[in-house]
């Protein structure tokens, strides 16, 4: 099912928590709300699912506008960062409630629930957990119940807040592959709450990224990765180097530094340039203007990358290089050494960007 987000705002009190968001959101997709703490992406999550009310705007599933319907009529599952299983019911028990309880019309036999709830608890490999008490499951087994519960009832739309927030980091990656395969299986719309930037750009096939209660961007991985529409995409989604100059002439300066920066910026006094730590290059020789002197003062190898901090010369600010392992061993270079560093990819803000 296709949902239409459109224009919507909502208020507590006197804050707003979101200003004016319009999205499309295609059938089948899996979609991340990526988003620092207070950024309203919550908030989203529960007028989507008919438990919040909203002040403005509206909200469609299938071009039907759903704005006042229950949530009960919405055809929605939910999967929470604390999901309250029923605890005095067993696996298998939690799984079926959603089907047991629907009115007797459409309510599946006996048999048609247990090969139901067979079914989805093998494709959450709990099978042989069907009679233990949510007590006696670990948190990720947890999720996993609470990921089947939510799929019995055939949902149109499963809402996920934060799913696997609680969980340490090798089991919520465990999990991320799950929802993919369960994503595959079902086709249901999803979308999931998440502030780890990793974890949206491992699962999603877009992902909408929320600040201050507005959209910043909307894009696949990829999209959002590589071409951050505003900086505070860039910050967010990985490390950055920053360098600050002055826009002149398709160049971005600062005293004797100077590299090529986008040719359709006009000239600005003020203007940022971002640069991920792969993209920056380490030479041992001063060639040209497009690079600038750097002190090694770290270097730190994880398995086939070496990640190397620098201190400006010029201006003493401190940059973050990344290079393949053999590649570093290549340039024979060592902490303490002068070198001269050199931004292939340069990414040019204006102050106008930092106001959207
Ligand atoms: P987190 O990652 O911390 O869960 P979030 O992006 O999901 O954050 P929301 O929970 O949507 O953010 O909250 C957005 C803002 O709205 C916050 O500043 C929050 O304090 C405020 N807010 C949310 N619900 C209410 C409420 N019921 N009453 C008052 N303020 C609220």
């Amino acid at each position: 099912m296709g949902i239409q987000i459109q224009n919507v705002s909502k208020s507590f009190g006197s804050f707003q928590a979101l200003k004016d968001i319009s999205v499309d959101i295609k059938s089948g997709e899996l979609i991340a709300l990526l988003g620092p703490s207070g950024s309203g992406k919550t908030t989203l999550l529960r007028i989507l699912a008919g438990l919040e009310g909203l002040d403005e705007g509206a909200i469609l599933f299938d071009g039907e506008n759903i704005t006042n319907v229950s949530p009960k009529e919405r055809k929605v599952g939910f999967v929470f960062q604390h999901y309250a299983l029923f605890r005095h019911m067993t696996v298998f028990e939690n799984v079926a409630y959603g089907l047991k309880v629907r009115p007797r019309k459409t309510r599946p036999s006996k048999q048609e629930i247990e090969k139901k709830v067979n079914d989805l608890l093998k494709l959450v490999k709990l099978e042989n957990f069907q009679d233990r008490y949510p007590s006696q499951l670990s948190g990720g087994q947890r999720q996993r119940v609470a990921l089947a519960r939510a799929l019995a009832v055939e949902p149109k739309v499963l809402l996920l807040d934060e799913p696997f927030g609680a969980l340490d980091a090798k089991v919520r990656k465990e999990l991320r592959r799950w929802l993919r395969q369960l994503h595959n299986e079902f086709h249901v719309t999803s979308i999931f709450v998440t502030h780890d930037q990793e974890e949206a750009l491992d699962v999603a096939d877009r992902i909408i990224v929320m600040n201050n209660g507005k959209i910043e961007q909307i894009g696949t991985p990829d999209e959002v990765y590589e071409n951050p529409r505003t900086p505070f995409v860039y910050d967010f989604l990985g490390n950055v180097n920053i360098f600050r100059g002055r826009l002149h002439n398709g160049k971005l300066q600062q005293g004797q530094f100077e590299i090529n920066a986008p040719h359709y910026l006009d000239s600005h006094d003020e203007a940022v340039g971002y640069v991920r730590p792969h993209d920056i290059q380490i030479e041992k020789e001063q060639v040209n203007h497009e690079t600038v002197a750097a002190k090694i003062t770290f270097v730190h190898i994880v398995g086939p990358t070496a990640r190397i901090e620098l201190q400006r010369e010029d201006t003493g600010e401190y940059l973050e290089a990344e290079l393949p392992k053999e590649q570093y061993k290549a340039l024979n270079i060592k902490k303490d050494d002068i070198v001269y560093v050199r931004p292939k990819q340069l990414k040019v803000f204006i102050p106008e960007d930092f106001s959207i």
